[in-house]
């Protein structure tokens, strides 16, 4: 492995340098051009003032221009920080201060979002290299560089604040080895090379956008297609018409592949030359894969991973496709154990608690050394916070977190069983289940999106669960909504819906 996350392409740009790197708008940047750009780009931000463990932080949506600039940071031995423009005010206002970012830049030529924040802040619209259009924040005077470290392990290459879907944002420190280890395994997983085209929709401001999508398709001569608001209209003639062989979803983007075909009256997708499709970050509802695996013909290939190990855990392999909600067996060089609270090793096959250990495991949380100490022991085992049970053959299963188990009258609800319920009703889009205290005991909380022109009312979806879920199981509540609240990258945001069932209550 190179020892810096910058190193991965030279190889490429040696041997293919007009091999293009990365597709964008109908325009191709070869190996060349790209890595001229990040020299320019490094360029630009030592004129900045941005030194050697600096944290630069950058607010754009997927393109060209964020890859190089995150290339250029760790070409400085700065930490790079993406975020999704599309955050409020407040959240990006509290990672550049919680991170000490010495300059904030804005990709305000790519979206409203972005050019809102950069003229908040009063940001100068410069070009980068050669990307136009891009506000540049002050300078934080005040903000200390880190120590750099030589070694790869060491050094922090990515910042990345966790999106919240649990509560307050937390920044994850991944060094250069972290993510290249991630980068490695997941290509070599995926028998990726230069004839591969993969489809970028994925945010790289997230952990599965920038390594699975961003560094590995760049460590093995590969070209990313670089989408930067996702259309299910675009994907499905990308797949059609371009050439695209990988892609990689949260399960939103094939439920809504899925719905562009009905609304659109389409008889049947065209697969083109895809040949893997992968969906990572929340539970699969095994009715979604069933019906893209009839509509494309492959398997979808469910993958666990958390930021905190950049990201990936575990994964169904393409030779071994399975039929139902498994996430794989674990990835190479991942040590694992599961236990349960008294921290004692549970019998095969028993739910406990997720512990990981492996070269993927993050450095920490920056300035909240309490909670690195919580998450991570002192032999280096990290707590996923996952609840999970691995059966015989070695696939992973996860039950849901260990936060959000509902526990009602001493028995264990797992929200993601009830969820599963409520999926498979013909009416139901998604629905999110949550615990609601009520005199130290826990409610079950449904909420629900329903297809447009759902005739099925909150008290016919009541009594259905009924027919399927023992009593301790079945929701107290159920609470149509017209769309679960979501974060960025399509996760549902379940502390908001325990907020909101905890008021409906009081
Ligand atoms: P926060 O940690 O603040 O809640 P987040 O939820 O966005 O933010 P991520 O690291 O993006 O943090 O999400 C990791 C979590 O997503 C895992 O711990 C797990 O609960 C869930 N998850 C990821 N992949 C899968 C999967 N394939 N099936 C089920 N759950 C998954």
């Amino acid at each position: 492995l190179p020892s810096r996350v910058h190193e991965v392409y030279a190889p490429f740009v040696r041997d293919i340098p007009d091999h293009p790197a990365f597709m964008e708008g109908g325009r191709s940047w070869s190996y060349r051009k790209f890595s001229e750009a990040v020299d320019a780009a490094a360029k630009y931000l030592a004129d900045l003032g941005i030194r050697p463990g600096d944290r630069v932080m950058i607010a754009s949506e997927n393109s060209v221009a964020l890859g190089a600039m995150l290339f250029a940071a760790s070409k400085l031995d700065a930490w790079g920080i993406t975020v999704n423009p599309r955050l409020s005010a407040r959240e990006i206002d509290l990672i550049g201060t919680h991170s000490g970012a010495r300059r904030v830049l804005f990709n305000a030529a790519l979206s409203k979002e972005a050019a809102d924040h950069a003229s908040r802040v009063g940001a100068k619209i410069d070009a980068v290299g050669p990307f136009g259009g891009i506000g540049i924040g002050p300078l934080n005077a005040d903000a200390p560089a880190e120590p750099v470290e030589k070694d790869g392990k060491r050094q922090v290459a990515g910042l990345l604040y966790t999106s919240g879907t649990t509560g307050a944002p937390k920044g994850v420190m991944l060094s250069h080895r972290n993510l290249l280890f991630t980068a490695k395994t997941s290509g070599i997983l995926r028998q990726s090379g230069p004839a591969d085209r993969i489809y970028g929709v994925l945010p790289m401001s997230h952990i599965v956008g920038y390594t699975i999508l961003l560094i590995a398709t760049l460590m093995h001569g590969g070209t990313l297609y670089v989408v930067a608001k996702a259309d299910p209209a675009a994907l499905a003639h990308a797949i059609a018409e371009e050439g695209i062989t990988s892609l990689f979803g949260v399960p939103a983007t094939y439920q809504r592949l899925l719905e562009h075909k009905a609304v659109k009256g389409i008889q049947r997708l065209d697969r083109g030359k895809l040949r893997v499709m992968a969906v990572a970050g929340a539970p699969l509802d095994l009715d979604l894969k069933k019906r893209i695996e009839d509509e494309f013909g492959i398997p979808l290939l469910n993958n666990y991973g958390i930021t905190e190990c950049s990201p990936g855990l575990s994964g169904v392999r393409s030779e071994h496709p399975v039929s139902d909600e498994s996430v794989g067996p674990f990835l190479p060089g991942i040590e694992h154990r599961i236990v349960d609270r008294q921290g004692k090793k549970v019998a095969t096959g028993e739910v406990g608690e997720l512990h990981v250990r492996g070269p993927n495991v993050m450095l920490g949380y920056y300035r909240a050394p309490e909670l690195t100490a919580a998450a991570i022991d002192g032999q280096g085992w990290f707590n996923t916070g996952d609840l999970a049970r691995v059966n015989g053959e070695g696939h992973l299963y996860i039950a849901g977190r260990t936060k959000e188990l509902i526990i009602r009258s001493g028995f264990n609800v797992y929200p993601a069983e009830v969820e599963a319920v409520l999926n498979a009703h013909e009416q139901v889009v998604q629905s999110a289940v949550v615990g609601r205290p009520v005199d130290g005991n826990e409610e079950v909380v449904a909420f629900v999106q329903l297809l447009p022109g759902a005739s099925v009312s909150a008290e016919d979806l009541k009594a259905y669960t009924a027919q399927q879920l023992t009593s301790y199981k079945r929701p107290t509540e159920l609470i149509v909504l017209e769309a679960l609240p979501s974060a960025s990258t399509g996760k549902i945001l379940k502390h908001k819906l325990r907020e909101m069932a905890i008021e409906r209550a009081g």
